[in-house]
């Protein structure tokens, strides 16, 4: 389908809208701190709300407490020129021995609370989509940052 100009805080504040009661039930400690005037990106709103959704609702679920927090920033990268969306967990890390698997279909340590497994591997394919990258870096105990870079096209 056609591919349109994106307005990724405009994106980020949707999928916060949605989230809201859940942030609130899981955290005393949200914040958010969008960049003034990003370029817009070429691509599909649904989908990159989808992946914001996504992440946002694994860093919720990692936090051990409501005193763990959660943020999420957006900037601006030079070269290639992209938008890059940070969220950041002070959640349980995630350890070493599944970082290969998380983007697998239906890979998932939730059994006991239904998890399927399709939320990684869906934003994966989004952002591959949007000829973008997502990395994570973890660190068990002190909690994951997820990394989204999407290229202004
Ligand atoms: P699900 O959330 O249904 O388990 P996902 O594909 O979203 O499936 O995530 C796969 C696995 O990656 C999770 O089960 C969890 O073990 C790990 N994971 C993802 N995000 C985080 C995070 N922010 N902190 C800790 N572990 C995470
Ligand atoms: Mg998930």
């Amino acid at each position: 389908s056609t591919r349109r100009p994106v307005d990724i805080n405009r994106v980020i504040n949707a999928a916060l809208v949605i989230l809201a009661n859940k942030i609130k039930k899981s955290t005393d400690l949200f914040n958010c701190t969008l960049s003034a005037g990003l370029p817009p990106i070429m691509g599909h709103s649904q989908k990159i709300e989808q992946v914001i959704i996504n992440l946002l609702i694994n860093a919720l679920q990692a936090l051990p407490h409501r005193q763990a927090g959660v943020s999420l920033t957006t900037s601006l990268q030079e070269s290639p020129r992209s938008v890059v969306i940070k969220i950041r967990d002070q959640g349980t890390g995630i350890p070493e021995e599944i970082r290969g698997r998380i983007l697998d279909p239906f890979f998932t340590t939730k059994h006991k609370t239904g998890g399927t497994g399709l939320g990684l591997s869906i934003c994966y394919a989004i952002i591959n989509d949007h000829k973008g990258s997502i990395d994570f870096a973890s660190e068990a105990g002190a909690g994951t940052t997820v990394t989204v870079v999407l290229p202004v096209l």
